[in-house]
């Protein structure tokens, strides 16, 4: 395969880009090699600067839940870019958006659009702490809220301790985070016995898709509801992957678990800088301009992103749904029979069409036991499937994800391949 285009705008973008690249798991750092230069996109598929075509399973990355080009979607955007790209000024999109935003999800009631599932997740923080005037928070390992000072930060020792900055540049006083095991019921209850009384809010992905996917086990998000609701802290639910994808009310739907603050985006931008925070009137009334909670966006409910995402999530009915979980149940189902055949020991966590692939035999339930999976036998099955024609994530810390564009043939092309690249990385 060649990809020496690919290669060759890589360098180019290296001499005037911070890695050449917006954002970093881009680089392919994990995986090796040169990150492709993406073309143009049809469906399940896209064309690389070289020409090679491959069937896409990282779908920007969630957002493509219907794949590239959708053509309501496309014939959406291009309405409203004639009428006029941005006003500043509320616009009747925006409006139809939040209508169907807050008649999917029955714990939101009021909405406010935001440009970026960041700026979701550190606006539900500030709320949180504006209605409980309350600082500390809990978070869980392995599980991402975008790049905020706050969510930077990783676990010190000990539960009661306050965590470290995971990066440079954050202060260790932005943090006042506390950071739990996933699925761990036992911490809950020690860390709520012991601070619960601090904390302004607790945030979670009710389905963990940034280590991998990691489902919450029965009961985990119950005694999570209950914890928060005895101790007066906030549960703020960030279905930023999850709104859309695995349900139209979400994982809250899917699991009847009601968080207080829900965050969003990427399905509901259809492919544009979108997000949104949402909850109770009660809660939601204290943001500006109702309220003392500042937060403001000058592009915010932007009307072409807008219409985007309500092109898109107009859409997902019961049929794409039922789409969704056939086509990904397909993959799971052969990719597993690939990698048993093979002799390969994989684990797949699947809710609908987001698709964990981890190497090794164990469970996968925490951010420590996906670690601890044999992820080294990733970089080169993920070169084999690219050669084969198959986009995945270049980190097994992602999400694979599938659109209602994958067709069975697409499918079946990936399992045949995965198949071979099973067997070859026994070689
Ligand atoms: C992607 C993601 C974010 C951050 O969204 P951006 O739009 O990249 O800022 C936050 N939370 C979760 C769960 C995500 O997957």
């Amino acid at each position: 395969m060649d990809t020496s285009e690919s290669a060759r705008l890589f360098r180019e973008a290296s001499r005037v880009m911070v890695g050449g690249v917006s954002s970093p798991v881009r680089s392919f750092s994990f995986v090796g090699g040169t990150p492709l230069f993406i073309a143009r996109g049809e469906g399940a598929n896209i064309w690389d600067a070289d020409g090679n075509r491959y069937v896409d399973y990282v779908c920007s990355w969630g957002p493509l839940i219907l794949g590239h080009c959708d053509r309501e979607v496309v014939d959406a955007v291009i309405g409203e870019v004639r009428r006029g790209t941005s006003f500043g000024a509320p616009t009747v999109p925006e409006l139809e958006l939040a209508r169907r935003i807050c008649s999917s999800i029955p714990s939101v009631e009021r909405v406010r659009f935001v440009n970026s599932g960041t700026e979701a997740a550190m606006s539900a923080l500030r709320l949180a702490r504006g209605y409980t005037s309350r600082a500390k928070f809990l978070k869980f390992d392995g599980c991402y809220h975008g790049h905020a000072d706050p969510f930077l930060t990783r676990a010190g020792s000990g539960l009661a301790t306050q965590d470290l900055p995971s990066s440079a540049g954050v202060p260790a006083e932005a943090s006042a985070a506390l950071t739990l095991p996933y699925n761990d019921e036992g911490a809950l209850e020690e860390a709520f016995r012991d601070r619960g009384s601090e904390l302004a809010a607790a945030i979670v992905e009710p389905v963990a898709g940034n280590m991998g996917v990691v489902l919450p086990e029965p009961g985990f998000l119950e005694r999570l509801r209950k914890l928060c609701t005895e101790h007066g802290a906030l549960l703020i639910f960030d279905e930023v992957i999850t709104g859309f994808r695995v349900s139209p009310g979400g994982a809250q739907g899917l699991y009847g678990v009601r968080p207080d603050i829900t965050c969003l985006g990427k399905v509901i931008g259809g492919g544009f800088p979108v997000g949104a925070y949402g909850g109770r009137a009660e809660v939601m009334r204290l943001v500006s301009p109702e309220g003392p909670v500042y937060q403001a966006g000058t592009l915010s409910g932007n009307p072409v992103a807008m219409a985007a995402g309500l092109a898109t999530i107009s859409k997902l009915d019961g049929a794409a749904y039922r789409r969704l979980e056939g086509a990904s149940a397909r993959l799971e189902e052969g990719i597993v029979e690939g990698a048993d055949s093979a002799g390969v020991d994989v684990t797949v966590n699947r809710v609908g069409s987001m698709v964990g692939l981890f190497f090794g035999p164990g469970k996968v339930r925490d951010y420590s036991t996906a670690k601890a999976s044999s992820h080294r036998a990733y970089p080169r099955f993920h070169k084999m499937m690219l050669e084969a024609g198959a986009y995945l994530p270049p980190s097994p810390f992602e999400t694979i994800f599938l659109s209602t564009a994958h067709s069975d043939e697409d499918v079946d092309a990936t399992v045949a391949a995965a198949g071979r690249a099973f067997k070859g990385a026994g070689d």
